[in-house]
């Protein structure tokens, strides 16, 4: 058994302890593998004010410095690659190969694009067009103190996401990562410290989100927030800062519709179809959970699909052949499994498939299901309109065009979606009527950090991206000067 470690708040440069721990598990085991600071109202208090105090010095500080910082930053990830990705897989229980391949990367670039942004400006100067010898000019100034608070699914990535502009753009920060995955968020503070970034710029309250997350978002010091997690906990963000000139950011959750039309080329899709779906257990914001699929080759895909699924390996995160390891939590198994027992009842005809490793079996430990499949589902079933965030995918055929596209979109959340045919036509025009905030034509998560990031309805308000992320982090500021 691996030994136990402390995850301590990271304050005004510095590992503080508190008086409350929780016990975090490897979902795989079910072992502590934690103990994780519960942070009270005074350490979120004391988190808030070395921001505070920190923020006039480096929201002054040069371009340059804050890009050296940026790229020191992924230099020290980068070295420490198979760490951070070796804590991630055993936190959150997604395959190693995963963080290694694709999270523990993604954070790294998070910090080296914002770097590269920094040195591109957007600002405006120019001269009046009816007035004479007046200039106008614009400037953007960092907003102050920042909240970011991320979810348990893809740890390091969606905080990184978030600091990197922050910091970037001149603003100091109090994190709150979530209270399931906390081990990543520890070490990227002994990052901060190494690369000697200025105490006070970046700091970590640990703890859960009603005690040290409510703290934060009602702190009267506090000017911006940018939260990724459930819409439940946006919308109450939302409401607790109606009353408080905060600005906020708010990327929640999803029910991502796939649309696959008779004439796709299966041999391309299934593979991206099977990844959409699974990908991290399903626990990805942006995973694939509705499949409408045209009548002329439902059965051939619904065939195939099945058949692809039922090789799915299941088990040990640090296997290489795994492709699903356990969800997050007893809690979040307990409630996936209640949408599976809803379909039965309903009388869905549900498929729960995929290999799972014979030592996961023998050991019978962690917080395993396997991929499942739900058919013919009513477009008003809860299972087609909640976000179940697992290893569950609902199919459906469709007719036409405008039919598939009303049911697609009448659903409240809007993140985003996929559109698998060969009519490029038909594609674009799709694209433009789905509600949502990413269309993906015959591919899926393909992320160009340039482009906007973020949903719409209840997935989500704002974007993120540069330039998105600058306008969360500053404020703008027109100069008119009069030169007579
Ligand atoms: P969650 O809303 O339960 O928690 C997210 C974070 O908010 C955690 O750090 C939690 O401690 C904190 N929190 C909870 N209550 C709070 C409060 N009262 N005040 C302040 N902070 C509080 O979400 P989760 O279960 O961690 O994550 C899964 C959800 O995240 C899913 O709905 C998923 O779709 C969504 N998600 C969205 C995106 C996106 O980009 N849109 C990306 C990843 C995940």
């Amino acid at each position: 058994m691996a030994s136990i470690q402390r995850i301590n708040n990271f304050i005004n440069g510095q590992f503080v302890s508190t008086e409350d721990y929780l016990k975090s598990f490897n979902p795989t085991t079910e072992e502590v593998i934690a103990h994780i600071a519960d942070s009270s109202a005074e350490d979120a208090e004391r988190a808030v004010q070395a921001a505070r105090q920190a923020f006039p010095s480096w929201s002054h500080e040069t371009i340059t410095k804050r890009v050296y910082y940026l790229n020191r930053i992924a230099d020290l990830i980068q070295a420490r690659l198979e760490d951070f990705a070796r804590a991630e897989s055993l936190d959150q229980g997604k395959p190693l190969w995963l963080a290694r391949t694709m999270e523990i990367p993604r954070a790294i670039d998070n910090f080296r694009f914002f770097a590269t942004a920094l040195m591109q400006s957007r600002e405006i100067f120019t001269p009046h067009p009816t007035i004479p010898n007046v200039i106008s000019y614009t400037v953007r100034n960092p907003i102050g103190v920042a909240v970011l608070i991320s979810p348990w699914n893809l740890p390091l990535y969606l905080l990184t996401w978030k600091i990197a502009p922050c910091i970037a753009f001149g603003c100091t920060c109090v994190c709150k990562p979530s209270e399931f995955t906390s081990v990543t968020a520890g070490m990227l503070a002994q990052v901060f410290i190494d690369v000697g970034l200025p105490p006070g710029v970046v700091n970590f309250i640990f703890g859960v989100g009603p005690r040290a997350g409510q703290a934060l978002i009602t702190h009267p010091d506090v000017n911006v927030i940018s939260f990724t997690g459930s819409t439940l906990t946006g919308y109450h963000i939302k409401k607790a800062t109606s009353h408080l000139p905060i600005k906020l950011s708010l990327e929640m959750g999803g029910k991502n519709a796939g649309i696959i039309f008779n004439d796709v080329d299966l041999t391309k899709c299934l593979p991206v179809l099977l990844r959409s779906c699974f990908q991290n257990s399903g626990q990805i914001c942006l995973c694939t959970s509705r499949l409408y699929v045209q009548r002329g080759i439902y059965d051939e895909l619904v065939k195939k699909f099945i058949a692809e699924v039922k090789n799915l390996k299941v088990g040990d995160p640090f296997d290489d052949n795994t492709k699903m390891g356990p969800v997050v939590s007893k809690e979040h198994q307990n409630k996936i499994e209640k949408y599976i027992e809803l379909a039965r009842q309903s009388g869905y005809e549900v498929i729960s498939t995929g290999e799972m490793d014979e030592n996961t079996k023998k050991t019978n430990k962690g917080y395993f299901m396997m991929p499942t499949i739900i058919l013919n589902v009513d477009d008003n079933s809860k299972l087609m309109t909640d976000e179940i965030f697992g290893p569950v995918v609902c199919i459906v055929p469709f007719d036409t065009e405008d039919e598939v596209m009303k049911r697609v979109n009448n659903i409240q959340y809007g993140l985003c979606g996929c559109i698998w045919t060969e009519n490029i036509g038909r594609a674009h025009r799709l694209a433009t009527q789905m509600e949502c905030g990413t269309v993906w034509i015959n591919c899926w998560m393909i992320r160009d950090l340039r482009m906007p990031f973020g949903g719409i309805k209840d997935s989500g308000i704002g974007r993120e991206g540069y330039p998105y992320s600058e306008d969360v982090f500053t404020e703008i500021k027109t100069v008119c000067i009069n030169t007579t």
